[in-house]
C-alpha cells in the first residue's frame, strides 16, 4: 500500500472509533455499507482546494449534504445515507484530526434535522445540509453537536492538542453566537 493509502485507513480508524455505531466513516474506493438506519461518511483527501468551506469558517474541510439512498426497494429499513466529508490539504498538515472533528458536528447536526423531516431514513427526501434554517451555521445546535463529538473522542483518546483545538474553536462560537468566521 501506498504511504498515502495507509494514511488515509488510520484516520479512517481513528474516526471510527469516536463516531456512534450506526455512523460507517471510509476510504473514496470503498462500497457503503447497508443496514437499518446506516450513515456511511466518505472521507475524501482532494489534492486542492476547489471550492471554499460553505459556512465560511475555514478552507480546512467540508461536509457535504446528507443524501439518502432507497437501496432496496420495498425492504424496510434497509435506507442508507451517504455523505462526504473532504479533508483538504492545509488541514492534512495544520491539524486534521480537529478538522474532522468540527465535520463531524455539522453532520451530526445535518442527522437530526433529517431525522426531525421524519421520512428522511425511508425515503429519498433531503439532501440535508447541517445548516439549520433560523440560525447561523455555527449557531446553539451546532455548538450542541459539536460539544458531544468532541467529548466522544476525548473519552477515546484522552485530552490530547486537537481536543484542546476543538474546544477553543467551540468556545469561540458561542462567544459570538455562532456568527463566522
Ligand atoms: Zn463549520
Amino acid at each position: 500500500m501506498a504511504d498515502v493509502e495507509i494514511f488515509e485507513q488510520e484516520v479512517i480508524e481513528f474516526v471510527n472509533e469516536i463516531v456512534p455505531a450506526n455512523w460507517n466513516v471510509l476510504s473514496m474506493s470503498e462500497e457503503p455499507k447497508s443496514f437499518p438506519a446506516a450513515l456511511n461518511i466518505y472521507l475524501w483527501f482532494p489534492g486542492g482546494i476547489e471550492e471554499l468551506e460553505e459556512c465560511g469558517d475555514t478552507p480546512m474541510g467540508e461536509a457535504e449534504p446528507i443524501r439518502y439512498y432507497n437501496c432496496m426497494p420495498g425492504s424496510k429499513g434497509m435506507t442508507i445515507g451517504i455523505t462526504t466529508i473532504r479533508v483538504y490539504p492545509i488541514a492534512v498538515i495544520l491539524g486534521w484530526a480537529a478538522t474532522i472533528i468540527h465535520e463531524l458536528a455539522h453532520i451530526a447536526v445535518a442527522r437530526w434535522e433529517s431525522c426531525k423531516a421524519g421520512k428522511s431514513l425511508r425515503d429519498k427526501s433531503g439532501p440535508y445540509s447541517g445548516i439549520i434554517n433560523q440560525e447561523p451555521a455555527h449557531g446553539g445546535t451546532f455548538q450542541r453537536a459539536y460539544r458531544t463529538i468532541i467529548h466522544r473522542a476525548e473519552r477515546v483518546y484522552g485530552t490530547t492538542p486537537y481536543i484542546n483545538l476543538c474546544k477553543s474553536d467551540l468556545e469561540g462560537y458561542k462567544e459570538r453566537q455562532g456568527g463566522t468566521p
